[in-house]
């Protein structure tokens, strides 16, 4: 087994009762057969998302943005949580875990049963008129009937899922409980995100700022490696997740 993985679970373990914050970014949900932007194959390399996804691109001409969204929500709402998932839903019901912030809009963490969830990004199970204001579940309008799917309130072309586009705000109430989070943990698991996007990425530099482990689960090194996590398990969070799990149950009997 990886040396890291035990290492992992007695730092847990040591940390005790929610003081282990989890932040999660895209890698969380490849195992979902959700791809990553910057992975190869799938969705991306049609659609650049910094362009599709871009509010302004919307608000000018919100069908194109949808040509995108039409095949993420097809690829999001067909998606299962996997053992990753399901490793940090146990990890919350144990008592470690005290909250996930996650990047993520696929409301994955919470259908594998984490109660306590930050979505940096919002989701994609609503969508907002950006006329008349009223909100739908996606389940409304998709399946499309038309691109873009119209309101059926007052009839408008402009009704955006409910996830934050590029050239939005995070919501500040995401960013001043993931700040609070990350100043009071004692071990950060920075999971599947390449640390570049932020201010997500901050929330391992104001962990490790107040004396916090940061273990990173990638199988690949990103910027924080070496710099910001004190080590790194270099596999799929779907395979070393539930090895963590065993493990602290060995701890703790
Ligand atoms: P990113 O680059 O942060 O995520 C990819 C990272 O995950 C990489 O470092 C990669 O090495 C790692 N990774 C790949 N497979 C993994 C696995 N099985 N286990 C653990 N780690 C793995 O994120 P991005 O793709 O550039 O996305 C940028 C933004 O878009 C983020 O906010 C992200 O959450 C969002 N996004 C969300 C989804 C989703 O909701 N599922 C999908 C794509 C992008
Ligand atoms: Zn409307």
């Amino acid at each position: 087994m990886n040396e890291n993985i035990k290492r992992a679970a007695e730092d847990i373990v040591k940390a005790g009762k929610k003081k282990v914050l989890a932040l999660t970014g895209a890698g969380m949900s490849v195992e979902s057969s959700i791809p990553p932007f910057r992975g190869k194959g799938g969705l991306w390399e049609k659609f650049n998302p910094e362009e599709y996804a871009h509010i302004d691109t919307f608000r000018k001409d919100p069908g194109k943005s949808w040509s995108m969204l039409k095949d993420l929500l097809d690829v999001i709402l067909k998606a299962e949580p996997n053992p990753g998932h399901y490793g940090l839903a146990e990890l919350e019901k144990m008592g470690y875990l005290s909250c996930v912030i996650t990047q993520n809009v696929d409301g994955l963490h919470q259908r594998s049963g984490n109660r306590e969830v930050v979505e940096f990004h919002g989701n994609n199970q609503w969508v907002i008129c950006l006329d008349c204001h009223k909100r739908y579940e996606i389940a409304t309008v998709f399946p499309l009937q038309e691109i873009p799917p119209r309101c059926k309130d007052c009839g408008g072309n402009k009704l955006k899922p409910d996830a934050i586009f590029f050239g939005e705000m995070i919501p500040p109430e995401a960013l001043s409980r993931s700040e609070q989070e990350a100043n009071n943990c004692k071990v950060l698991l920075s999971i599947g995100t390449s640390a570049v996007v932020y201010p997500a990425a901050n929330m391992p530099e104001i962990a490790k700022w107040n004396g916090a482990t940061v273990i990173e689960i990638n199988p690949e090194k990103t910027p924080f490696t070496f710099q910001i996590s004190d080590y790194i398990i270099e596999e799929t969070v779907g395979h070393a997740m539930p090895q963590i799990i065993a493990e602290i149950k060995k701890l703790t009997g």
